[in-house]
C-alpha cells in the first residue's frame, strides 16, 4: 500500500532479452491499460544482458516516467533469473510477470487486478491456444507435462505460462525461500499453496523478433525441471537392477535347459554385456545430473548480477 495515496500498487515485471523492436510497442499498449487501473503501478524491466539496443531504449523510457524502472544484468542470466530479480526489486502489493513480446496480452491486467483484490495470492494464466509456437513445441510441451506430473509429487498446470501474478505474501515466500540455482519458477508458483485461481487467455504471436528459446535450451530446461521436482530418475537404478537380474535368471535357465557347449552362446553374452553396460552408464549419467545440481547449489553463486538500476530511489 502506498502511504501517500492510500492506493495499492501493481508491479509488472517484464524480462527483456534482445527485444529492441518490441519494447516501444509494449509500452504503447500496456501503459494506457495500467493508467486505467484503480491501483498505482510500476513497470520493472529486467534487461537480461541484451546485446542489442534494448538497454538504451529502456533507459530513455525510464527517463520519461519514474514509474518505469530498469534493472540491467551484467550479462545474460536467463528468463528465470530475470523474473526472480523482478520479484526481488518489486514493491507492489501484487506482482505480474510477463514477456516483452506482447504474447501475454496486457488486456488481461484489469482482470488480474480484480482477482488480486478478491484476495487471491496466485493467479495462473492458462494458455488456451498458442498459435505462434508451432505443433512441435505444443506436442513436446504436452508430453513433458504428462511426464513431470507422473513422476513428481507436485502438480503442474499443463498450459501454465510465465504469465502469472502473485500477491505480496506469495512473492515474499518465492523470493525468500525459493532461491535454488536450478529452478522452475512457475512450478513453485503453483505449489506454495495460498488462495489460487486461474484465468484463460489466448497467446498472441510475437510483435517483433524471434523466440529466444531454442529447442536445446528447452530440453535443458526440461531436464532441470525434472531434477528440481522429482527424485524418480534416481530410483531407475533399482528398477534396472531388478530387470537385469530377471534377464540373468532367464538366460541361466535357458542355458541349463539347452546344455550349450562352450563355443555357442557367444552372441548371447555379447548382447547381454552391451545391454547391461548401457543400463549401468545411463544410471551413472542420471546420478551425474543430480550431482551437478547439488554442486551448483553448493557453490552458492549469485542467481544474477546487477550492473545498473534506474528509478529505484525509494
Ligand atoms: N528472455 C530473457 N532471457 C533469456 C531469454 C528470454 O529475459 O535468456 C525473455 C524474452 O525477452 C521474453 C521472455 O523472456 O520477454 C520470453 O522469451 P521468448 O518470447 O523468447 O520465449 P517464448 O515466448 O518463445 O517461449
Ligand atoms: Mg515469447
Amino acid at each position: 500500500m502506498d502511504r501517500a495515496s492510500g492506493r495499492k500498487r501493481l508491479s509488472v515485471v517484464v524480462s527483456v532479452y534482445n527485444e529492441e523492436n518490441a519494447l516501444n510497442e509494449f509500452c504503447r499498449q500496456t501503459i494506457p491499460i495500467l493508467e486505467k487501473l484503480d491501483w498505482d503501478w510500476e513497470l520493472l524491466f529486467v534487461n537480461d544482458g541484451s546485446g542489442d539496443g534494448s538497454r538504451e531504449i529502456l533507459e530513455s523510457l525510464a527517463e520519461q516516467d519514474s514509474r518505469i524502472k530498469v534493472i540491467s544484468f551484467s550479462r545474460n542470466f536467463g528468463h528465470e533469473a530475470a523474473m526472480i530479480a523482478g520479484l526481488d526489486y518489486s514493491r507492489g502489493d501484487g506482482i505480474v510477470c510477463m514477456d516483452a513480446d506482447l504474447q501475454h496480452p496486457p488486456e488481461y491486467l484489469p482482470e488480474i487486478v480484480k482477482k488480486l483484490e478478491a484476495g487471491f495470492e496466485i493467479v495462473t494464466m492458462v494458455r488456451t491456444s498458442n498459435t505462434s509456437a508451432g505443433w512441435m513445441k505444443n506436442v513436446t510441451s504436452a508430453a513433458f507435462y504428462k511426464l513431470i506430473n507422473r513422476i513428481s509429487d507436485v502438480h503442474f498446470e499443463p498450459n501454465a505460462s510465465d504469465f502469472f501474478a502473485v500477491g505480496r505474501k506469495a512473492a515474499d515466500v518465492l523470493k525468500r525461500n525459493y532461491r535454488e540455482r536450478v529452478r522452475f519458477l512457475r512450478g513453485y508458483v503453483q505449489n506454495i499453496g495460498f488462495a489460487k485461481t486461474s484465468i484463460e487467455y489466448e497467446a498472441h504471436p510475437r510483435v517483433a523478433g524471434e523466440s529466444k528459446y531454442s529447442l536445446a535450451k528447452l530440453l535443458r530446461f526440461s531436464v532441470n525441471t525434472i531434477m528440481c521436482f522429482s527424485n524418480m530418475p534416481l530410483k531407475l537404478g533399482i528398477y534396472a537392477g531388478i530387470f537385469s537380474a530377471l534377464i540373468g535368471i532367464i538366460v541361466l535357465v535357458y542355458t541349463l535347459i539347452t546344455r550349450q557347449g562352450a563355443p555357442s552362446g557367444y552372441a548371447t553374452i555379447v548382447v547381454l554385456i552391451c545391454f547391461m553396460f548401457a543400463m549401468l552408464f545411463a544410471v551413472v549419467g542420471i546420478i551425474g545430473e543430480y550431482i551437478s545440481v547439488l554442486f551448483n547449489e553448493l557453490k552458492d553463486r549469485p542467481i544474477y548480477i546487477v550492473d545498473d538500476i534506474k528509478n529505484f530511489e525509494d
